[in-house]
């Protein structure tokens, strides 16, 4: 069976009484799937509701013909685009920032009916895309005029590095933050005057589509931002194929294959990947404050975060004490399908992910591990319901030791001393997140320091990186290339073009001048100019 099947057959019975949001209606998801680029050639996906495995609607599938369809049409809307003042463009996005908060509510009941979240986490998702407006309002302007140089040779030359969009860039989003992650990377992009073909994940394809309809509301032209189904073997290689640049974010495993279709293509590429994101206890610890902010930072979305912590190293002199207080609050958690802001915690994305997350589990029970808290299934709650799960005694030789894990199962380990610890957390082949507690703010910094990441937060597990949109964020090792925020978030989707200007022909040497002199004349001209701080 496939993961719709699965969930659709399990989950009839559970919450068969719940009422979908008002604001999702049949007229309007039939509404949203028609700005899908698809002919109706391929049998349509069936998306689900989460909790309970009823249909939504009928997603259409694209064809490779409706891809190409979807770039010519994403291309030819470029072109005048592109071709707009940056302040009139900016114009749309000042408008749309009000509009995606005015609307916050009806993006989240599309965020949970799609992924199962509880209401909390997507109403801080449909934050994401305006954050990142907000960030670049202030700053696109000024990473976008033309800079002027300082040519070779003072007074007759210069050289201007004028800033020119990619062309359509190629965005695949995955299902864990689908709203976030198919609006805000195509914002910075859309500024810089490029086009998009969005591939959203099928399971989690209505909340963009909802989000593209307002950016159109605010001014966006019709056809500059595309959006393509599918599954991702058959979507990916004519999507790449076609882009001016690749910007990804998924698995770790993914990853690999669009990086090497894009770099055949030598077009550059933006890979956000996964994490099995340590965190570092030290010994003076605020209890309270570490509880609170681990809570969030491993259960989070139903631990269904790319920064979220799947390991825990805790001193070894506080290591009973934070444990004891980490399992009570973990145990006291609201967990529930409701379209509320009650449950602290909402469902996995669907069973087939459950079952992943559950054979996690197994497989380091059977090696050895301890289940101290949660390790099963919630099917009373809905489908694709998991325990929150507290592991100890995990090593390198279990799965959930090495791979991400990507749900609300973390391991405790008892550390000695920090160097022990440092050891530890850097001992995995991913890099893309890592936390540090302590209340001393110079010892947290000497611990970041040491770690191989690339988001480190301090006293916090993830949110304090990943909101602050004025600095880059991104993976190392396996977890990524590139990054996005911060300025180079905006400038990777541009080319420069250096246009040089020479008022006189000056450089080499004159008719007829003895090259010996000429060359003694250039020698000493360079280091002239290196003192006088031109060159
Ligand atoms: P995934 O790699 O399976 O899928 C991600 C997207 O890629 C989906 O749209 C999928 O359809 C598509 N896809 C799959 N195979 C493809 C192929 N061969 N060609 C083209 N597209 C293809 O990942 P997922 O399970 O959907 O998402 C969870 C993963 O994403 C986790 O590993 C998580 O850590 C990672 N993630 C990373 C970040 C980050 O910023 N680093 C953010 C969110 C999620």
């Amino acid at each position: 069976m496939s993961i719709n099947e699965t969930s659709a057959a399990t989950g009839a019975a559970v919450n068969a009484d719940l009422t979908r949001p008002a604001f999702v209606t049949d007229a309007l998801l039939r509404d949203l799937v028609s700005r899908v680029q698809a002919g109706g050639e391929r049998a349509p996906w069936r998306l689900t509701e989460v909790y309970t495995g009823k249909l939504l609607v009928e997603l259409p599938q694209s064809t490779p013909a409706d891809i190409e369809r979807a770039f010519a049409e994403a291309r030819a809307a470029q072109q005048e685009w592109a071709a707009w003042p940056v302040k009139k463009r900016l114009d749309v996005f000042k408008r749309a920032h009000t509009l995606l908060l005015d609307n916050a509510q009806n993006i989240a009941d599309l965020i949970q009916v799609e992924s199962g979240k509880n209401r909390r986490m997507a109403i801080e998702e449909t934050c994401d895309p305006p954050m990142v407006i907000g960030h670049y309002l202030k700053r696109a302007a000024k990473l976008l005029a033309p800079k002027k140089h300082a040519g070779p040779v003072p007074l007759v030359s210069s050289s201007t590095e004028v800033r020119v969009p990619k062309g359509v860039v190629g965005i695949i989003a995955p299902w864990n933050f689908p709203f976030a992650t198919g609006l805000s990377d195509a914002i910075p992009a859309l500024i810089a005057g490029n086009g998009i073909v969005l591939k959203p994940d099928n399971k989690t394809a209505l909340s963009p589509l909802y989000g593209i309809s307002l950016l159109e509301q605010a001014g966006l032209p019709k056809g500059l931002f595309q959006v393509v189904c599918g599954e991702g073997p058959d979507v990916g290689p004519t999507l790449i194929d076609n882009a001016n640049y690749v910007m990804f974010t998924g698995s770790t495993a993914t990853g690999r294959v669009i990086g090497e279709r894009a770099g055949k293509n030598l077009v550059a590429a933006c890979l956000e990947l996964g994490g099995k994101n340590p965190m570092i206890v030290l010994d003076d610890v605020d209890v309270e404050e570490w509880v609170a902010g681990t809570l969030f930072g491993v259960f989070g979305n139903t631990g269904q975060i790319c920064m979220h912590i799947e390991r825990i190293y805790l001193p070894d002199s506080r290591y009973d004490e934070l444990k004891a207080a980490f399992v009570k609050a973990t145990e006291a958690l609201a967990i529930g399908a409701t379209y509320d802001f009650g449950p602290q915690l909402g469902s996995l994305i669907s069973v087939d992910h459950r079952e992943r997350v559950q054979a996690h589990v197994e497989d380091a029970v059977a090696k050895g591990a301890t289940v101290v808290t949660g390790g099963h299934p919630l099917p009373d709650k809905g489908p694709a319901f998991f325990a929150p799960t507290i592991l100890e005694g995990v090593t390198t030789e279990m799965t959930c030791g090495v791979i991400e894990t990507f749900g609300p199962v973390v391991a405790l380990h008892r550390y000695r001393t920090i160097d022990e610890a440092i050891a530890l957390a850097n001992d995995t082949d991913y890099g893309l997140n890592a936390s540090v507690w302590s209340t001393d703010y110079a010892r947290a910094d000497a611990v970041a320091a040491r770690i191989d990441s690339g988001n480190v937060n301090i006293n916090d597990a993830l949110a304090t990186a990943y909101a602050s949109k004025g600095t880059p964020s991104g993976g190392v090792k396996t977890s990524g290339v590139g990054a996005r925020h911060g300025d180079q978030g905006l400038l990777k989707y541009t080319d420069v073009k250096n246009v040089a200007t020479l008022k006189k022909q000056v450089m080499g040497a004159r008719p007829g001048q003895d090259y010996d002199e000429y060359v003694d004349g250039m020698l000493k001209g360079l280091k002239f100019m290196r003192r006088l701080g031109i060159r």
